[in-house]
């Protein structure tokens, strides 16, 4: 059997909602557990969680615990009984993982959380570091060491030392639920995920305009959402076909305005999705100026007939850090699959760069597209990306 500590993030410092946040992340972590089948003792005490399960499943959990939002770290640990001896051993058995790991210096930190235990933290730190010092080959290094072995004092000891770092956030499930954008690109996945790590359960939407899109680009954007779902218990995914929309777009309207209106009319579609599923934002990937729809007019254009929020959590970030965080995620590699979007279908060499809202909306107007965006609207295909 093999004992996990999880801590819980910045829930520790919500005040009067920290009970609310606290009861979503365990349910959060319970259901990840049993979407994965797996059979675990779980225990909940102030500050910390543990997680027993058997060897087994060490890889599932490990992948479930990099997936939770909410907490700020975890680290297998040995519990013992809160008695020196005990911890010491216990110390010493972990300076051993360590030396075999070929790490060279480490330091002890211990803290009592049950302060009725008779050693100070600082003489616990002391007679451990020696023990560990004698018998495991390592060196102490106070201000930089390779890693530490930590010990907790709480209803039993614990004693653990490497760890990782969780995903920090808030729980999925405590901020809402909003509706995301998502194309088969780099930045839209990625723009879920920091508002899952807000909170917010996350449905998405795919527009593409098969047989004008190839099926291929639509399977790259249900992989990316299943991906996307895995860290937010799940999504759903709201595929629409919107080859008429793009036709009456190109039909009617001056080549370099197509880009544009075709976001208002994604945008449109979307806040009627939205408010038929209950989100109660857009979300997307737009990026200051990345492109050419993306400057702040066009942006303006964009969102200029719809009432909900559209929250752009990428906004200001540039391409690097947002390729970055798609590499963490996991899914950079699929993003960048060389699939036709339904946006480059039809985009113009020299799109409109700075739109005015007031032009735009007459534009758009003349198109008569509220029909087909309610044809589109009623016919999607829905794909459930549930936990597995
Ligand atoms: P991405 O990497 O997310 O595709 P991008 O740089 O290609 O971004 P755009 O194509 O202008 O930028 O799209 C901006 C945002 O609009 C996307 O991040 C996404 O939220 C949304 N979007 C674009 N195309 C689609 C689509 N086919 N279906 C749903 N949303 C889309
Ligand atoms: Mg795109």
């Amino acid at each position: 059997m093999i004992t996990w500590l999880l801590k819980p993030g910045e829930l520790a410092i919500k005040g009067e909602n920290r009970k609310t946040f606290e009861f979503i992340l365990k349910q959060n972590l319970l259901r990840m557990i049993s979407a994965g089948g797996i059979k675990v003792k779980f225990k909940a005490t102030a500050g910390r969680y543990y997680i027993e399960a058997s060897d087994e499943e060490a890889e599932k959990i490990e992948s479930i615990l990099s997936r939770l939002i909410g907490i700020s770290g975890w680290a297998k640990t040995a519990a013992c009984k809160k008695n020196l001896e005990d911890i010491t051993a216990a110390c010493i058995e972990e300076g051993k993982k360590l030396s075999l790991k070929g790490i060279k210096t480490f330091k002890i930190e211990a803290r009592r959380t049950d302060k009725s235990f008779p050693v100070t933290s600082y003489e616990l730190c002391c007679k451990a570091g020696e023990a560990v010092l004698d018998t495991a080959g390592l060196k102490v290094d106070i201000h930089n060491p390779d890693d530490v072995i930590r010990i907790e004092i709480r209803e039993k000891a614990y004693i653990y030392s490497g760890g990782r770092k969780g995903l920090n956030g808030l729980p999925v499930g405590s901020a809402g639920r909003g509706l995301l954008l998502l194309s088969g690109g780099i930045d839209s996945p990625v723009a879920g995920f920091l508002m899952a790590t807000r909170g917010m359960s996350i449905d998405a939407i795919h527009f593409h305009a098969y047989p004008y899109t190839s099926l291929e680009a639509k399977q790259k954007v249900i992989s990316l959402a299943k991906i996307a779902g895995s860290y937010c218990l799940g999504l759903r995914l709201y595929i629409l076909n919107f080859k008429q929309v793009q036709m009456r777009i190109k039909e009617r309207a001056e080549t370099a305005w197509t880009t544009v209106l075709l976001r208002m009319a994604m945008m449109e579609a979307a806040e009627k999705a939205a408010l038929k599923i209950k989100c109660k934002c857009i979300i997307t990937g737009e990026s200051l100026s990345q492109v050419a729809s993306q400057t702040i007019e066009n942006i303006n254009c964009a969102e200029s007939r719809i009432k909900m929020p559209v929250l752009r959590p990428l906004i200001g970030f540039n391409k690097e850090s947002i390729i970055l965080q798609a590499q963490r995620i996991g899914t950079y590699d699929i993003s960048i699959q060389p699939y036709e979007d339904c946006c480059t279908l039809f985009s113009p060499k020299h799109p409109v760069l700075y739109g005015e809202a007031a032009e735009a909306a007459a534009i758009y107007e003349s198109l008569e597209i509220e029909p087909l965006i309610d044809e589109a609207l009623n016919n999607y295909e829905l794909v459930k990306c549930d936990l597995s």
